[in-house]
C-alpha cells in the first residue's frame, strides 16, 4: 500500500506573497537562471526568496542521474552554455548577495563533469562581488579524473558542499549511480588540496534509515573531516518519488544537532525544514565573527 503518514504541523510553511520573492523571481528569469528552489520545490522558498536567498542550478535542468528522491528531469542535458557564468555573476551583484549557494545537475555526459564550468562561475562572481561568500553544491564527479577536484579547489570556493544524501544501506534504492565513499573521498580530498577550505555534507532523513545509521554517517564524515553538517526532512515531491518512510520528530532532529557538536562538527543545522542551503549564509557570517 502507497499510503503516505500524514504531514505533521511541524512541516507547513508560509505563501511566498513578498515584494522581495517577487524581486528575486523577476532577476532569476531577466538572468534566464534556473533555481534548485523552484526546481526541487523547496518549502522554504516563500522565506529565502523574500531575502534574495536563492541557490543558483548552473549547467541546466536536466539531468545525468535519476535519484529517486528528486524531483529534477532525468534525460540527455543541452549543451553548456558559455554565458551562464557571467549571467550567474550578475545576478549575484543585482541581488547583492553576502553569500551564494551554487549548485549543478549532474553532467556525466561531460569529459570533467562541469568542473571547468564550476569554476569558472566561482571566478566570474569573485570578480563581480568580491565580498560575497561563495558556496558550492557539487555532483560527486563519479566517472572523471581525480584531477577535475583541483579544477574547482583552485577556484578557491568558500564552502565546497556534496551532499551524502542518505546512508549507506540506501543507496541502491534512493541514490542509484553515486557510491556512499566515493562521495565521502571527494570531501576528504577537497580538505587535503586545500585545508583551509570548509568542507559541508547533508542528509535526509524520513528515507527509511534507522538511527544509529545516522549516528554512523556523522562519523564518517567527521573521518573526512567534514566540518558543517544538514539534515532536513525528506519530502516526496510526486507521488512517483520514493515514499516517505516517516515523519522525524523536531526533537529528534534536535538530538542529532547536539550529537553532532559533540563530534566535532564546525557548524550543524538539523530541523525538518533544513535543507543544504537553508540560512547558509547566515551560519557562515556567524562562524566568520567567532
Ligand atoms: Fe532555495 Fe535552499 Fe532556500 Fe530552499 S533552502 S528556497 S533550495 S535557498
Ligand atoms: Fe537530482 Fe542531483 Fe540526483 Fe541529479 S544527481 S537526480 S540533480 S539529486
Amino acid at each position: 500500500d502507497n499510503a503516505q503518514p500524514k504531514k505533521p504541523d511541524w512541516i507547513r510553511v508560509k505563501a511566498p506573497v513578498s515584494d522581495g520573492y517577487k524581486q528575486t523571481h523577476k532577476i532569476m528569469r531577466e538572468h534566464n537562471l534556473v533555481t534548485v528552489c523552484e526546481e526541487a520545490g523547496c518549502p522554504n522558498a516563500g522565506e529565502c526568496w523574500s531575502q534574495g536567498h536563492a541557490t543558483m542550478m548552473i549547467m541546466g535542468d536536466i539531468c545525468t542521474r535519476g535519484c529517486t528522491f528528486c524531483n529534477i528531469a532525468t534525460g540527455r542535458p543541452d549543451t553548456l552554455d558559455v554565458f551562464e557564468p557571467g549571467r550567474v555573476a550578475d545576478a549575484v551583484q543585482k541581488l547583492g548577495l553576502n553569500h551564494v549557494v551554487v549548485t549543478s545537475v549532474d553532467r556525466d555526459d561531460l569529459k570533467d563533469g562541469g568542473a571547468d564550468h564550476f569554476a569558472q562561475t566561482i571566478r566570474a562572481i569573485r570578480h563581480r562581488s568580491p565580498g560575497t561568500t561563495i558556496e558550492i553544491l557539487t555532483p560527486d564527479f563519479l566517472k572523471c579524473d581525480s584531477s577535475v577536484l583541483e579544477t574547482i579547489v583552485e577556484a578557491k570556493p568558500d564552502v565546497f558542499n556534496h551532499n551524502l544524501e542518505t546512508v549507506p544501506g540506501l543507496y541502491p534504492e534512493v541514490r542509484p549511480g553515486a557510491r556512499y565513499f566515493h562521495s565521502l573521498r571527494l570531501l576528504q580530498r577537497v580538505k587535503e588540496l586545500d585545508p583551509t577550505m570548509f568542507t559541508k555534507s547533508g542528509i535526509m532523513v524520513g528515507l527509511g534509515e534507522d538511527k544509529q545509521a545516522v549516528h554512523q554517517v556523522m562519523d564518517d564524515m567527521r573521518a573526512a573531516d567534514i566540518d558543517f553538517l544538514t539534515i532536513g526532512q525528506y519530502l516526496q515531491p510526486t507521488p512517483k518519488h520514493h515514499a516517505v518512510d516517516r515523519f522525524v520528530h523536531p526533537d529528534e532532529f534536535a538530538s542529532y544537532e547536539k550529537a553532532a557538536y559533540g563530534k566535532g562538527f564546525l557548524m550543524v543545522s538539523a530541523t525538518p525544514l533544513t535543507r543544504s542551503s537553508y540560512h547558509a549564509g547566515d551560519d557562515f557570517s556567524r562562524l566568520r565573527a567567532a
